[in-house]
């Protein structure tokens, strides 16, 4: 038991405002050996780049600490359907952008929501997140790089809240990216659906899904709403982490906690709560 938890990849999602080593230091403190970051403003069209020492001091880092694997999640303000030509040429440009990043800085598994379906049918929707992932790939190198796409709520007109909307979206890339295209799914995200986490990541392929985001949620069951809440402190409650944390098909993902930090030590909390559960 205690060399099969030595090996469970447990983290958080951390801030890079201060630096890039920084965050990875933070997270290590809480107990954490994987993380995920933004790698530029999650809010903003125009993302500055780091420079090329502080990503150094990012990778010995996290070769000291041994936190991997690293997770980006990729800008909000993408949104890969858009009907909209400037919103979708914007969102192709940043994503393309995100890409890059990554190959920089050495992130494993880039997260993305497919996006929302406002004005279209559902398959026009699928057709577009698809040409938009291709299109940003022009001219990016092959890379160990995966591309995630996340499971949503369901909120207001958002795709991805069903296993088959994210499916039906790998199936018309999968093979023709520079990159590999997985899943990342969240436990709020699936709650919040209606779905069953552990039935949702057998239908993706457990091997597609190397990611998870482990978030409570503040919202019953098919409430489409996404509010994430700390660990047994939601609807999904601790034997819903537990089932998920000591399934053996799911032991080897990275859990990422993208939970309520609002007080000192809130991370760290969270990351032992996980731990404690996966190890019951
Ligand atoms: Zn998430
Ligand atoms: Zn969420």
């Amino acid at each position: 038991m205690l060399e099969s938890l030595t090996t469970m990849r447990i983290g958080a999602h951390y801030s890079v405002a201060g630096s890039l080593e920084g965050a990875v230091r933070l997270a290590h403190k809480a107990g954490a050996n994987t993380m995920q970051i933004f790698t530029a403003s999650p809010r903003m069209w125009r993302a500055s780049r780091h420079g090329a020492d502080d990503i150094k001091r990012l990778k010995a880092a996290r070769a000291e600490c041994d936190v991997t694997p690293l997770v980006s999640h990729a800008n909000y303000l993408i949104n890969l359907t858009s009907a909209d030509e400037t919103i979708r040429a914007k969102s192709i440009l940043a994503f393309r952008e995100e890409l890059f990043r990554c190959l920089l800085m050495g992130v494993d598994y880039l997260v993305v929501h497919p996006g929302n379906y406002k004005d279209q049918p559902l398959e026009a929707a699928i057709g577009a997140a698809a040409l938009a992932l291709s299109e940003a790939a022009q001219g990016v190198p092959e890379s160990p790089l995966m591309v995630l796409l996340e499971n949503t709520a369901g909120q207001g007109a958002s795709l991805g809240s069903r296993v088959e909307e994210v499916a039906a979206i790998r199936s018309l890339v999968d093979g023709q990216l520079p990159y590999r295209v997985g899943y990342c799914l969240d436990t709020c995200h699936a709650h919040a659906a209606g779905l069953d986490f552990v039935e949702a990541a057998s239908k993706l392929g457990f091997e597609n899904v190397p990611v998870i985001h482990t978030n409570d949620s503040k919202n019953p069951r098919g409430s489409r709403v996404d509010r994430h809440d700390n660990i047994g402190k939601g609807h999904l409650g601790e034997a819903a982490f537990r089932a998920i944390l000591t399934h053996p098909e799911l032991r080897n993902k990275a859990f990422i906690l993208e939970t309520p930090f609002d007080n000192d030590g809130d991370d760290a909390r969270d990351i032992a709560e996980l731990k404690r559960l996966a190890g019951a």
